[in-house]
Order: structure tokens, then sequence, then C-alpha cells
């Protein structure tokens, strides 16, 4: 049973936001089993990328974290099919399905070798590389071999980059992932477009760039519905708000105030100024599986750079002053900030009664970085229809995440 649990939990963590992941075996042996997701497989400028799981038969040792054991790692690889060379860009590893350590580097950056012969990076190149036919140079293998190889073959040997026995395996993908940065606390990368529906939408943001991978293998994910709420000794809300608001824009994705400096929120013994409040319509977190028609999103950060959200939600009522006057300067278009006329304080857009939950959680999107400290007002406040239509029409399309599975998190109020 509790073996069932693990892999049910597990297939949350690598299917939920993957819906249209298929795994195909490329060998199976008594040491591992090599799947690559065939939905996966993306040209990316001169590379084809591919993400690839291997189910390890004995739990694998990582000397990044030595007390820690493996037996299962997701990979992120590129393959350059004209050079026959390969590189690893993400690597994620699990013990049943606990992530116990990951590691990431912009393929740009990655170090791309000619891989062993018969290794699973071998494998896979060969079989992304012939997936489709790549427009940059004609492969010579054919397509066949490699997983008719693949399935009969014996133990794989050793990884591509040592010439160390199996055993040591699992040492030779770490030795790799310790030369390229720790996964998180990365910037946006801003270049890679993304959406809120189709091929660029919230399933698929993972597989958009490599920087956007937690936000399919992350566990503390946001948004999420509030259900059951554990009753604690709560701190009453402590926040300065009381700094006006300095300019409004577009980026496409939300409508976005930034304030000037000063207002600040304290929590867990640090001080978190607020950096912008920004608009999801409909919202992200729901309470009780209720859904409003708008969120505001209050967003600080500390001196170290974590994150901190206030959430207010908003029902449709009478109209909110606040927002009556930023909307007169809504942004119909995605622009530049636009410097604003009427003065806004943050705390006309919370509500009186400042009670909340408090649950640890992500950005909402991409990267959909973890850490976030989540705060979100119990009590709505009021939009009126016209007010939530035109930020909806500013938009242009919803503009909410879906929610996103607790993991066993904790939320208090
Ligand atoms: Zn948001």
């Amino acid at each position: 049973m509790k073996r069932l649990i693990a892999l049910f939990i597990f297939c949350f963590a690598i299917c939920s936001n993957s819906q249209a992941a298929q795994w195909v075996k490329l060998s199976d042996n008594n040491i591992e089993k090599i799947m690559l997701d065939k939905q996966s497989i993306l040209q990316q400028d001169k590379y084809k990328r591919a993400w690839v799981k291997v189910e390890y038969k004995t739990p694998q040792k990582n000397p990044e974290t030595i007390d820690k054991q493996y037996n299962l790692s997701k990979l992120l690889w590129f393959f350059d099919c004209s050079a026959q060379k390969s590189a690893t860009s993400q690597v994620f590893q699990y013990f049943n399905s606990e992530l116990v350590y990951s590691a990431g580097i912009d393929s740009k950056s990655a170090e791309f070798i000619e891989p062993v012969p018969e290794t699973d990076m071998d494998i896979a190149m060969r079989y992304v590389c012939q997936a489709e036919k790549p427009k940059v140079a004609p492969i010579e293998q054919k397509p066949t071999t490699a997983l008719t190889k693949a399935e009969t073959q014996k133990p794989v040997p050793a990884k591509p980059e040592t010439e160390k026995p199996a055993d040591t395996k699992a040492v030779a993908v770490t030795a790799k992932a310790a030369v390229i940065k720790p996964v998180g606390n990365k910037k946006n990368d801003s270049k890679t477009h993304w959406t809120y529906e189709g091929k660029e939408g919230p399933e698929n943001w993972a597989k958009l760039s490599p920087e956007f991978a937690t936000c399919d293998v992350g566990r503390n994910q946001s948004p999420i519905n509030i259900e059951d709420s554990i009753h604690a000794a709560i701190k009453a809300l402590k926040a300065i708000q009381k700094f006006p608001a300095k300019d409004i824009f577009n980026n496409g994705h939300t409508v976005q105030i930034n304030f000037k400096e000063g207002n600040m929120l304290a929590l867990d013994n640090s001080a978190f100024q607020m950096k912008q409040v920004h608009f999801h319509a409909p919202s992200e977190n729901t309470i009780h599986g209720k859904s409003f028609p708008l969120e505001a999103h209050f967003v600080h950060a500390d001196s170290k750079g974590n994150l901190a959200v206030i959430g207010v939600m908003f029902t449709e009522g009478k109209a909110n002053p606040a927002l009556a006057k930023l909307w007169e300067q809504l942004p119909e278009a995605e622009g530049e900030p636009v410097v604003l006329k009427n003065r806004v304080m943050p705390s006309e857009f919370m509500p009186d009664n400042k009670s909340y939950y408090r649950f640890s959680g992500s950005l909402t999107t991409p990267p959909c970085s973890e850490g976030v400290r989540w705060l979100l007002m119990k009590n709505p406040i009021t939009a009126s229809k016209e007010q939530i239509d035109a930020f909806k029409k500013a938009v242009h399309h919803s503009n909410n995440r879906p929610v996103q599975a607790l993991n066993g998190r904790v939320i208090i109020e």
C-alpha cells in the first residue's frame, strides 16, 4: 500500500503538469530503466532537447548530498545532432517521491560531449536525432537500430563522460551536475514566450525553457485551493501601506502597478519591501473550491530576494474606488510604464478585516520559483462588473494558472 501511495505521489509530481507526456522505454536492465518523453522532444536553435528519466533498481549515492540516496533521475538533455554531441541541462534526483537534489544550466553554457557508445545518453541521442528528420544534418544510424539494441542490450557499462563501471553511474551524472549551477532563485528567462492557453500554456511551461523546469517538477507550486486549514497562533498582519502608486503598465500577462518605496510587510522577523501589485482574472487561488472574478497580488521581497505575496480576492459588487482611479489609465495594450495621475495607496485595496491564510508556494508564472510565502486574505473586497471586465479586456484572455497539488503542504490560519 505504501508503495502504491508513493507511486501515486510520484506520478503527481511527474505527470500532473505534463498530461501530454509520452514515455518511451529506451532500455531496461537489472541496473536501471531509461525512459524518454517523446512529447518533450523539441528543436531549440541548433539543438534538440528531451526529458529523460532513469529509474534505478537499487538506490544510488550522490556525493553532493552524501546523506541522501536517490532512485530516480529526471534529466533534460540537449543534443547537437549534426555534431553527435550531447549535454545535460537539468538534473533532478528523487528518492521515492521526494526531490533530494537538483541542478541546472542553460543549454548555451552546457558542455557538449560525444557520448560513449551504448550509454544511456548515446541511446537517447540516437532516438532523439531520428525521432524526426533533423534539418541540420543527415544521421547515419537507422531508426530501428537504437531501440532494438537498447531493448536486447546487457547492462549499460558506463556514463558517457566517465569510463567508470556501472555502479558509479550515479556519480557520473552528479559529477556533471556539480559543475552546473543549482536550480532556483533564478531570474525569469524573459526571452521565452509563454501564455495561458495552447502550446505555450501552463501545462507546457516547463517544456518551453530549462529555466521553467520547476513549473513541472516543483512540489510546492501555486496557486492552490484552500480547503482544510489549521488554526494556529498566527500573527496579525503587520504592514505599512502608506506610500502611493507610481506607475501602471501592461506586460502582456497582467496589468502591474509599481509603488513608491516604503511599503513594507513584517514577516518572520524580516522586512519585506512591497515591489508591485498585479491582478489575475479569474482568481488563481480558490477558497473551498470557489473561484473569484479577480485577485490582486501584492508582491514583496526581503533584502535576500525571498518573496512574500499578499493575495486579495474581489467579488462582484460595488465599484472599488482605488481601481476607479487606476483604471482611468488602464493600459489596453502591452507597453512601457505610464506615470499615474491619481494618488492611490495600497491600503485602498485591502480588506478592513485582515485575517488571512498562510502557506508556502511559488510564483504562479514561469519560472514558478518556490519558497514564496503566501498570505491570502480571507475577506474579499468588491469591484464592479465594469471594472472586472475592463481588466479582462486589457489582458485579452484569462490569466490564471490552474490550481496545483498541495503535496502535503499545510495551510494555517
Ligand atoms: Zn500573480
